[in-house]
């Protein structure tokens, strides 16, 4: 984790950089994304600069058949959104919570297949962890995502910049972490979290963990009572919604 040390600071803008195809050929079809993605931007963004007020809430390793629900209708009941970090095998196994994820407004970005540790990975397979996942959410929602963020942050700078050439994503990661995958309880989740977030911050959670989801009505309303609203991490990047966007599938060839 040392290279990911140094904060990474974006302003919200529009990049223009025509959509790249990768130079060295995939054998399986990629969805082309939008051309304002990727470009001048950076590859790896942990918080962002902004002088209004707004978070990011994302919520890993999900989905969970019980609690991701339970936490869609917190969001649901306080008019919020957020963004999901999902792992692909857990969307072919639930399609009717990621796709209701969707329908409520929320973001769905990649955290791969099957959640292993990547950097040790090649090339050939961070892709293919990536670009199944890619297609599964693509499948159930009708859009691809359109930022990743590496299972335990774990990713090298090499494959950061790999994977922003190869496939226009950035790697998200995050400037507020409550260690909620310890345990540590609902209310030392919330307080951490209130505790670290300010404008722009990008905020690490997992709705996997009941004590986690258990801590959301506080850490949400807290959030709000500071005058904090919250956004998706395209919103936060200054990009357009997600839902608002379109995509189309892309055949590569070598
Ligand atoms: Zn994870």
């Amino acid at each position: 984790m040392t290279d990911l040390t140094r904060r990474c600071f974006v302003s919200a803008g529009t990049a223009t950089l025509a959509l790249g195809l990768p130079q060295a050929a995939q054998a399986a079809p990629v969805i082309a994304l939008p051309k304002d993605l990727g470009g001048h931007e950076p590859s790896t963004i942990m918080a962002v600069r902004t002088p209004s007020p707004v978070v990011s809430m994302t919520f890993d390793d999900g989905p969970h058949p019980r609690l991701t629900p339970i936490l869609l209708d917190m969001l649901k009941a306080r008019g919020l959104r957020a963004t999901f970090y999902v792992i692909g095998n857990r969307v072919v196994q639930w399609p009717d919570i990621v796709r209701r994820i969707a329908a409520e407004g929320h973001e769905i970005g990649n955290h791969s297949w099957s959640h292993p540790d990547l950097s040790g990975y090649s090339d050939a397979a961070v892709l293919s962890q990536i670009d199944r996942t890619t297609d599964a959410i693509y499948q159930v929602t009708g859009r691809p995502p359109v930022t990743f963020r590496p299972p335990y942050g774990s990713f090298t700078r090499r494959q950061r910049d790999m994977l922003h050439v190869q496939r226009k994503l950035p790697t998200i990661l995050w400037s507020v972490d409550p260690q909620d995958w310890r345990r540590p309880g609902a209310q030392a989740v919330a307080s951490r979290i209130l505790a670290g977030s300010r404008a722009g911050a990008i905020i690490l959670s997992h709705d996997i963990q009941s004590g986690t989801v258990q801590a959301m009505p506080q850490t949400f309303d807290g959030l709000r009572a500071r005058g904090l609203r919250f956004v998706s991490v395209s919103q936060i990047l200054g990009w357009p919604l997600w839902q608002s966007r379109r995509f189309k599938r892309v055949a590569l060839s070598g």
